[in-house]
Protein backbone atom coordinates (compact mmCIF):
# COMPACT_ATOMS: atom_id res chain seq x y z
CA UNK A 1 0.00 0.00 0.00
CA UNK A 2 1.73 3.44 -1.02
CA UNK A 3 -0.29 6.25 1.17
CA UNK A 4 0.55 9.35 -0.62
CA UNK A 5 -0.76 12.46 1.24
CA UNK A 6 0.05 16.37 1.13
CA UNK A 7 2.35 15.37 4.19
CA UNK A 8 4.54 12.32 1.59
CA UNK A 9 4.24 14.49 -2.22
CA UNK A 10 5.70 17.35 -3.35
CA UNK A 11 6.72 18.39 -6.80
CA UNK A 12 6.20 20.75 -10.02
CA UNK A 13 3.79 20.02 -12.63
CA UNK A 14 2.15 21.95 -15.37
CA UNK A 15 -0.86 21.40 -17.45
CA UNK A 16 0.15 21.73 -21.32
CA UNK A 17 0.35 25.01 -22.61
CA UNK A 18 -3.45 26.05 -21.37
CA UNK A 19 -2.29 26.52 -18.24
CA UNK A 20 0.12 28.59 -16.66
CA UNK A 21 2.99 26.02 -14.54
CA UNK A 22 2.06 26.35 -10.67
CA UNK A 23 4.39 25.41 -7.98
CA UNK A 24 3.80 21.42 -6.82
CA UNK A 25 1.48 20.20 -9.58
CA UNK A 26 1.61 16.23 -9.88
CA UNK A 27 -0.27 13.70 -11.98
CA UNK A 28 -0.45 10.21 -10.95
CA UNK A 29 -0.91 7.79 -13.58
CA UNK A 30 -3.26 5.16 -12.38
CA UNK A 31 -3.73 1.55 -13.64
CA UNK A 32 -7.00 1.50 -11.90
CA UNK A 33 -8.98 3.78 -10.10
CA UNK A 34 -11.50 2.65 -7.55
CA UNK A 35 -13.01 6.60 -7.01
CA UNK A 36 -15.04 5.91 -4.25
CA UNK A 37 -17.77 6.72 -6.36
CA UNK A 38 -18.57 4.32 -8.74
CA UNK A 39 -18.09 0.42 -7.97
CA UNK A 40 -16.94 -0.11 -11.30
CA UNK A 41 -13.17 0.11 -11.61
CA UNK A 42 -11.70 2.79 -13.71
CA UNK A 43 -8.71 2.33 -16.40
CA UNK A 44 -5.90 4.00 -17.33
CA UNK A 45 -6.61 7.59 -15.53
CA UNK A 46 -4.52 10.25 -14.77
CA UNK A 47 -5.38 11.78 -11.56
CA UNK A 48 -4.45 16.05 -11.33
CA UNK A 49 -3.21 17.75 -8.16
CA UNK A 50 -2.03 21.22 -7.39
CA UNK A 51 -1.38 21.56 -4.16
CA UNK A 52 -3.04 19.43 -1.37
CA UNK A 53 -6.47 19.59 -3.62
CA UNK A 54 -7.26 16.97 -6.69
CA UNK A 55 -7.50 19.51 -10.00
CA UNK A 56 -9.11 16.63 -12.26
CA UNK A 57 -9.54 13.37 -13.30
CA UNK A 58 -8.71 11.86 -17.02
CA UNK A 59 -9.27 9.13 -18.44
CA UNK A 60 -5.84 8.05 -20.26
CA UNK A 61 -2.34 8.96 -19.23
CA UNK A 62 -1.65 12.91 -19.82
CA UNK A 63 2.18 13.96 -19.19
CA UNK A 64 1.95 17.44 -19.02
CA UNK A 65 5.36 19.32 -19.49
CA UNK A 66 7.09 20.29 -16.63
CA UNK A 67 4.64 17.71 -14.31
CA UNK A 68 6.15 15.91 -11.55
CA UNK A 69 4.71 11.80 -12.71
CA UNK A 70 4.08 9.65 -9.89
CA UNK A 71 3.71 6.21 -11.77
CA UNK A 72 1.16 3.76 -10.84
CA UNK A 73 0.44 2.26 -14.01
CA UNK A 74 0.62 -0.92 -12.26
CA UNK A 75 -1.05 -0.08 -9.06
CA UNK A 76 -5.00 0.00 -8.28
CA UNK A 77 -5.60 3.83 -6.72
CA UNK A 78 -8.15 4.57 -4.31
CA UNK A 79 -9.46 7.12 -1.81
CA UNK A 80 -7.17 7.64 1.58
CA UNK A 81 -9.19 5.41 3.91
CA UNK A 82 -10.89 6.47 6.94
CA UNK A 83 -11.46 4.85 10.10
CA UNK A 84 -14.72 6.52 11.94
CA UNK A 85 -13.82 4.90 15.59
CA UNK A 86 -10.67 5.08 16.71
CA UNK A 87 -8.41 5.82 20.31
CA UNK A 88 -5.44 7.39 19.14
CA UNK A 89 -3.71 7.05 22.48
CA UNK A 90 -4.74 3.29 23.24
CA UNK A 91 -2.42 0.32 23.54
CA UNK A 92 -3.83 -2.62 22.20
CA UNK A 93 -5.35 -5.04 24.61
CA UNK A 94 -2.64 -7.20 23.81
CA UNK A 95 0.18 -5.14 25.53
CA UNK A 96 -1.32 -4.46 28.96
CA UNK A 97 -5.00 -3.62 30.56
CA UNK A 98 -6.73 -0.19 30.30
CA UNK A 99 -7.38 0.21 33.46
CA UNK A 100 -2.92 -0.14 34.15
CA UNK A 101 -2.22 2.08 31.45
CA UNK A 102 -4.63 4.63 32.65
CA UNK A 103 -3.00 4.60 36.09
CA UNK A 104 0.97 4.56 34.90
CA UNK A 105 0.59 6.93 31.91
CA UNK A 106 0.17 10.58 32.19
CA UNK A 107 -1.44 12.71 29.37
CA UNK A 108 1.64 13.46 27.89
CA UNK A 109 2.84 9.69 27.75
CA UNK A 110 -0.79 9.22 26.19
CA UNK A 111 -0.34 11.80 23.24
CA UNK A 112 3.34 10.77 22.94
CA UNK A 113 2.00 7.38 22.60
CA UNK A 114 -0.59 9.16 19.68
CA UNK A 115 2.13 10.14 17.81
CA UNK A 116 3.25 6.79 17.29
CA UNK A 117 -0.13 5.51 16.58
CA UNK A 118 -1.42 8.04 14.06
CA UNK A 119 1.86 7.67 12.08
CA UNK A 120 0.94 4.38 11.82
CA UNK A 121 -2.62 4.61 11.23
CA UNK A 122 -1.48 7.21 8.35
CA UNK A 123 1.15 4.09 6.92
CA UNK A 124 -1.67 1.66 6.83
CA UNK A 125 -3.64 4.20 4.51
CA UNK A 126 -5.66 5.94 6.57
CA UNK A 127 -5.53 9.12 5.93
CA UNK A 128 -8.55 10.19 8.08
CA UNK A 129 -10.19 9.54 11.50
CA UNK A 130 -12.32 10.21 14.12
CA UNK A 131 -11.03 9.45 18.00
CA UNK A 132 -14.21 9.03 19.92
CA UNK A 133 -13.31 8.69 23.34
CA UNK A 134 -10.29 10.46 24.25
CA UNK A 135 -8.71 13.58 26.12
CA UNK A 136 -7.23 17.15 25.84
CA UNK A 137 -4.44 15.15 24.11
CA UNK A 138 -6.39 14.37 21.16
CA UNK A 139 -6.92 17.65 20.16
CA UNK A 140 -3.61 18.58 20.61
CA UNK A 141 -2.67 15.73 18.37
CA UNK A 142 -5.26 16.50 16.05
CA UNK A 143 -3.93 20.27 16.03
CA UNK A 144 -0.07 19.29 15.56
CA UNK A 145 -1.17 17.01 12.55
CA UNK A 146 -3.31 20.08 10.57
CA UNK A 147 -0.09 22.21 11.50
CA UNK A 148 2.28 19.82 9.29
CA UNK A 149 4.30 19.65 13.00
CA UNK A 150 3.63 15.73 12.97
CA UNK A 151 2.52 13.29 10.26
CA UNK A 152 -1.28 11.75 11.17
CA UNK A 153 -4.47 11.48 9.61
CA UNK A 154 -6.72 14.25 9.18
CA UNK A 155 -8.45 13.70 12.96
CA UNK A 156 -11.73 14.58 13.87
CA UNK A 157 -11.83 14.42 18.05
CA UNK A 158 -15.01 13.85 20.50
CA UNK A 159 -12.97 14.18 23.72
CA UNK A 160 -14.01 12.18 27.04
CA UNK A 161 -18.13 10.61 26.03
CA UNK A 162 -20.99 11.79 28.43
CA UNK A 163 -22.49 9.02 30.33
CA UNK A 164 -23.61 8.73 33.78
CA UNK A 165 -22.16 7.65 37.10
CA UNK A 166 -20.75 4.14 37.10
CA UNK A 167 -21.68 3.37 33.36
CA UNK A 168 -18.91 2.58 30.85
CA UNK A 169 -17.89 6.51 30.40
CA UNK A 170 -16.70 6.08 34.45
CA UNK A 171 -13.38 4.95 34.30
CA UNK A 172 -13.83 5.08 38.60
CA UNK A 173 -16.58 2.36 38.28
CA UNK A 174 -14.65 -0.70 40.32
CA UNK A 175 -11.96 1.25 41.49
CA UNK A 176 -10.79 2.81 44.67
CA UNK A 177 -12.74 5.73 44.79
CA UNK A 178 -10.13 7.35 46.25
CA UNK A 179 -8.59 7.41 43.03
CA UNK A 180 -9.06 10.46 40.66
CA UNK A 181 -7.98 12.35 37.52
CA UNK A 182 -8.84 15.57 36.21
CA UNK A 183 -10.51 13.98 33.01
CA UNK A 184 -12.37 11.30 35.05
CA UNK A 185 -15.00 13.55 35.52
CA UNK A 186 -15.32 15.85 32.37
CA UNK A 187 -17.84 13.12 30.58
CA UNK A 188 -20.14 12.37 34.00
CA UNK A 189 -23.63 13.35 33.49
CA UNK A 190 -26.45 12.89 35.48
CA UNK A 191 -29.00 14.94 34.48
CA UNK A 192 -30.38 16.37 31.15
CA UNK A 193 -28.60 19.89 32.26
CA UNK A 194 -25.38 18.53 32.80
CA UNK A 195 -25.79 16.88 29.51
CA UNK A 196 -25.65 20.47 28.09
CA UNK A 197 -23.23 21.80 30.18
CA UNK A 198 -21.00 19.14 29.12
CA UNK A 199 -21.21 19.31 24.99
CA UNK A 200 -20.94 23.07 25.36
CA UNK A 201 -17.67 22.35 27.69
CA UNK A 202 -16.46 20.32 24.89
CA UNK A 203 -17.47 22.57 22.17
CA UNK A 204 -14.96 24.78 24.54
CA UNK A 205 -12.00 22.76 24.69
CA UNK A 206 -11.99 21.85 20.48
CA UNK A 207 -13.90 18.97 19.84
CA UNK A 208 -15.50 18.28 16.80
CA UNK A 209 -18.10 15.98 17.21
CA UNK A 210 -19.65 14.58 20.53
CA UNK A 211 -19.62 10.83 22.10
CA UNK A 212 -22.11 9.40 23.93
CA UNK A 213 -22.39 6.39 26.24
CA UNK A 214 -26.25 5.29 26.36
CA UNK A 215 -25.69 1.70 27.25
CA UNK A 216 -23.29 -0.29 29.58
CA UNK A 217 -20.21 -1.71 27.69
CA UNK A 218 -18.04 -5.15 27.83
CA UNK A 219 -14.32 -3.67 28.34
CA UNK A 220 -15.17 -1.70 31.49
CA UNK A 221 -15.54 -2.87 34.90
CA UNK A 222 -18.73 -3.10 37.18
CA UNK A 223 -21.73 -1.92 34.01
CA UNK A 224 -24.35 -3.70 32.12
CA UNK A 225 -23.95 -3.49 28.27
CA UNK A 226 -27.54 -5.31 28.60
CA UNK A 227 -29.01 -1.97 29.95
CA UNK A 228 -29.18 1.15 28.78
CA UNK A 229 -28.12 3.80 31.22
CA UNK A 230 -28.31 6.95 30.09
CA UNK A 231 -31.71 8.69 30.07
CA UNK A 232 -33.91 9.15 26.89
CA UNK A 233 -34.12 13.11 28.44
CA UNK A 234 -30.28 13.48 28.82
CA UNK A 235 -29.40 11.69 25.64
CA UNK A 236 -32.37 14.18 23.86
CA UNK A 237 -30.90 17.30 25.44
CA UNK A 238 -27.37 15.96 24.46
CA UNK A 239 -28.24 15.75 21.20
CA UNK A 240 -29.86 18.89 20.50
CA UNK A 241 -27.30 21.17 22.16
CA UNK A 242 -24.59 19.03 20.19
CA UNK A 243 -26.61 20.08 17.06
CA UNK A 244 -27.09 23.47 17.76
CA UNK A 245 -23.65 23.82 18.13
CA UNK A 246 -22.36 22.15 14.40
CA UNK A 247 -21.23 19.30 16.41
CA UNK A 248 -22.37 15.27 15.43
CA UNK A 249 -23.09 12.58 18.03
CA UNK A 250 -21.70 8.73 17.82
CA UNK A 251 -23.23 6.83 20.34
CA UNK A 252 -21.84 3.62 21.63
CA UNK A 253 -24.66 1.07 22.62
CA UNK A 254 -25.44 -2.41 22.77
CA UNK A 255 -29.34 -3.05 23.65
CA UNK A 256 -32.39 -2.90 21.05
CA UNK A 257 -34.32 -0.64 23.36
CA UNK A 258 -31.74 1.97 23.88
CA UNK A 259 -30.51 2.00 20.07
CA UNK A 260 -33.96 2.66 19.23
CA UNK A 261 -34.00 5.58 21.85
CA UNK A 262 -30.84 6.62 21.20
CA UNK A 263 -32.20 7.12 17.54
CA UNK A 264 -34.84 8.79 18.33
CA UNK A 265 -33.02 10.98 20.11
CA UNK A 266 -31.56 11.75 16.82
CA UNK A 267 -27.63 10.30 17.15
CA UNK A 268 -25.65 10.67 13.98
CA UNK A 269 -24.32 6.90 14.17
CA UNK A 270 -24.70 3.73 16.67
CA UNK A 271 -21.07 2.18 17.73
CA UNK A 272 -21.50 -1.21 18.08
CA UNK A 273 -25.12 -2.03 17.66
CA UNK A 274 -23.85 -5.61 19.01
CA UNK A 275 -28.13 -6.54 20.07
CA UNK A 276 -29.80 -4.34 17.16
CA UNK A 277 -33.03 -6.79 15.52
CA UNK A 278 -34.25 -6.46 12.30
CA UNK A 279 -36.51 -3.99 13.48
CA UNK A 280 -33.90 -1.51 15.13
CA UNK A 281 -32.21 -1.75 11.92
CA UNK A 282 -35.08 -0.23 10.09
CA UNK A 283 -35.83 2.34 12.39
CA UNK A 284 -31.92 3.61 11.77
CA UNK A 285 -32.44 3.03 8.12
CA UNK A 286 -35.65 5.41 8.18
CA UNK A 287 -33.72 8.07 10.61
CA UNK A 288 -30.77 7.87 8.13
CA UNK A 289 -28.70 7.13 11.20
CA UNK A 290 -24.91 5.20 10.66
CA UNK A 291 -23.64 1.79 11.86
CA UNK A 292 -20.17 1.77 12.89
CA UNK A 293 -19.68 -1.98 13.43
CA UNK A 294 -16.15 -1.98 14.79
CA UNK A 295 -15.77 -6.08 14.42
CA UNK A 296 -11.78 -5.35 14.87
CA UNK A 297 -11.80 -4.76 18.77
CA UNK A 298 -14.17 -7.44 19.55
CA UNK A 299 -11.92 -10.13 17.88
CA UNK A 300 -9.09 -8.97 19.59
CA UNK A 301 -10.79 -8.81 22.90
CA UNK A 302 -12.09 -12.30 22.39
CA UNK A 303 -9.11 -13.52 22.01
CA UNK A 304 -6.89 -11.50 24.86
CA UNK A 305 -10.02 -12.86 26.90
CA UNK A 306 -9.56 -16.39 25.87
CA UNK A 307 -5.60 -16.54 26.30
CA UNK A 308 -4.88 -13.57 28.40
CA UNK A 309 -7.59 -12.62 30.55
CA UNK A 310 -5.18 -11.27 32.85
CA UNK A 311 -4.49 -8.63 30.04
CA UNK A 312 -7.91 -7.16 30.29
CA UNK A 313 -9.41 -5.16 32.80
CA UNK A 314 -10.96 -6.45 35.87
CA UNK A 315 -14.11 -8.66 35.50
CA UNK A 316 -14.51 -8.23 31.99
CA UNK A 317 -13.12 -11.15 30.22
CA UNK A 318 -16.44 -13.23 30.95
CA UNK A 319 -18.39 -10.04 29.37
CA UNK A 320 -15.99 -10.48 26.43
CA UNK A 321 -16.36 -14.20 26.15
CA UNK A 322 -20.21 -13.79 26.72
CA UNK A 323 -21.17 -11.09 23.74
CA UNK A 324 -17.92 -10.40 21.53
CA UNK A 325 -19.05 -12.68 18.64
CA UNK A 326 -22.30 -11.17 18.21
CA UNK A 327 -21.59 -8.45 16.16
CA UNK A 328 -19.64 -10.36 13.65
CA UNK A 329 -22.95 -12.92 13.80
CA UNK A 330 -25.42 -9.88 13.32
CA UNK A 331 -23.90 -7.90 10.67
CA UNK A 332 -24.97 -9.72 7.57
CA UNK A 333 -28.38 -8.57 9.24
CA UNK A 334 -27.48 -5.31 8.84
CA UNK A 335 -26.50 -5.28 5.41
CA UNK A 336 -29.77 -7.08 4.29
CA UNK A 337 -31.97 -4.14 6.19
CA UNK A 338 -29.68 -2.00 4.07
CA UNK A 339 -28.76 0.45 7.36
CA UNK A 340 -25.88 2.64 6.46
CA UNK A 341 -22.54 1.59 7.62
CA UNK A 342 -19.03 3.02 8.10
CA UNK A 343 -15.77 1.72 9.13
CA UNK A 344 -14.50 1.68 12.33
CA UNK A 345 -11.94 -0.54 14.31
CA UNK A 346 -12.04 0.69 18.08
CA UNK A 347 -8.81 0.65 18.25
CA UNK A 348 -5.70 2.97 18.73
CA UNK A 349 -2.28 1.19 18.68
CA UNK A 350 -2.49 -1.47 15.90
CA UNK A 351 -3.97 -3.01 11.79
CA UNK A 352 -6.63 -0.78 11.26
CA UNK A 353 -6.93 -2.27 8.01
CA UNK A 354 -7.90 -5.82 9.84
CA UNK A 355 -12.00 -4.32 9.31
CA UNK A 356 -11.73 -4.81 5.91
CA UNK A 357 -10.82 -8.36 6.05
CA UNK A 358 -13.47 -9.06 8.62
CA UNK A 359 -16.20 -7.11 6.97
CA UNK A 360 -15.80 -9.19 4.24
CA UNK A 361 -15.90 -12.45 5.91
CA UNK A 362 -19.00 -11.48 7.59
CA UNK A 363 -21.34 -10.64 4.65
CA UNK A 364 -20.46 -7.50 2.86
CA UNK A 365 -18.55 -7.64 -0.23
CA UNK A 366 -15.16 -5.91 -0.85
CA UNK A 367 -16.74 -2.84 -2.56
CA UNK A 368 -19.38 -2.49 0.34
CA UNK A 369 -16.22 -2.23 2.46
CA UNK A 370 -14.46 -0.08 0.33
CA UNK A 371 -17.20 2.15 0.53
CA UNK A 372 -17.49 2.20 4.26
CA UNK A 373 -14.22 3.20 4.31
CA UNK A 374 -14.40 5.71 1.92
CA UNK A 375 -17.31 7.79 0.76
CA UNK A 376 -19.55 6.31 3.69
CA UNK A 377 -17.41 7.38 6.44
CA UNK A 378 -16.75 10.70 4.71
CA UNK A 379 -20.54 11.25 4.92
CA UNK A 380 -20.82 10.52 8.62
CA UNK A 381 -17.86 12.62 9.36
CA UNK A 382 -19.97 15.48 7.15
CA UNK A 383 -16.86 16.49 4.79
CA UNK A 384 -17.78 14.38 1.84
CA UNK A 385 -16.62 17.68 -0.41
CA UNK A 386 -13.09 17.20 1.33
CA UNK A 387 -12.39 13.67 1.93
CA UNK A 388 -13.85 10.19 0.58
CA UNK A 389 -13.41 10.06 -3.41
CA UNK A 390 -11.31 10.56 -5.78
CA UNK A 391 -12.61 13.60 -7.78
CA UNK A 392 -12.14 17.49 -8.06
CA UNK A 393 -11.78 19.32 -5.17
CA UNK A 394 -10.90 16.75 -2.58
CA UNK A 395 -8.04 16.39 -0.86
CA UNK A 396 -5.32 14.34 -2.61
CA UNK A 397 -5.50 11.71 0.40
CA UNK A 398 -4.82 8.82 -2.30
CA UNK A 399 -3.71 5.12 -1.65
CA UNK A 400 -2.72 3.02 -3.92
CA UNK A 401 -1.79 -1.38 -4.08
CA UNK A 402 -0.74 -3.70 -6.59
CA UNK A 403 -3.30 -5.55 -7.99
CA UNK A 404 -7.10 -5.24 -7.30
CA UNK A 405 -8.33 -5.30 -3.82
CA UNK A 406 -12.33 -6.32 -5.24
CA UNK A 407 -10.28 -9.16 -6.54
CA UNK A 408 -8.04 -10.24 -3.84
CA UNK A 409 -9.21 -8.14 -0.44
CA UNK A 410 -6.12 -8.74 1.07
CA UNK A 411 -4.71 -6.20 -0.98
CA UNK A 412 -6.21 -3.62 0.96
CA UNK A 413 -3.72 -4.40 4.17
CA UNK A 414 -0.86 -4.13 1.41
CA UNK A 415 1.73 -2.21 2.87
CA UNK A 416 4.56 -0.68 0.18
ZN1 LIG B 1 -14.48 2.82 21.25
Amino acid sequence: MRTITRCLIAGLWVLGAALPAAANDIVIHAGTLLDGLAEAPRHQVSILIRDDKILSVESGFATPAGAQIIDLSNATVMPGFIDCHVHISSQLPSRTNATEYWLTHSDIDRALDAALFVRQMLQQGFTSARDVGGGDETVAIRNAIADGKIAGPRLWVSLEPLGPTAGHGDPRNGLDRGLSHPGWDQGIVNSPDEARLRVREHKARGADLIKLMPSGGIASTGDDPHRQLMTNEEMAAAVETAHSLGLKVAAHIYPAQAIENAVRAGVDSVEHGSFATTQTFALMKAHGTYLVPTLTVYELYYAAARDHPELLTPGTAAKELANDSLPKKNLPLAVKSGVKIAYGTDIGQGDHGQEFGLMIANGMTPSQALFAATRNAADLLGAPDRIGSVQAGRYADLVATAGNPLEHPEQFQQIA
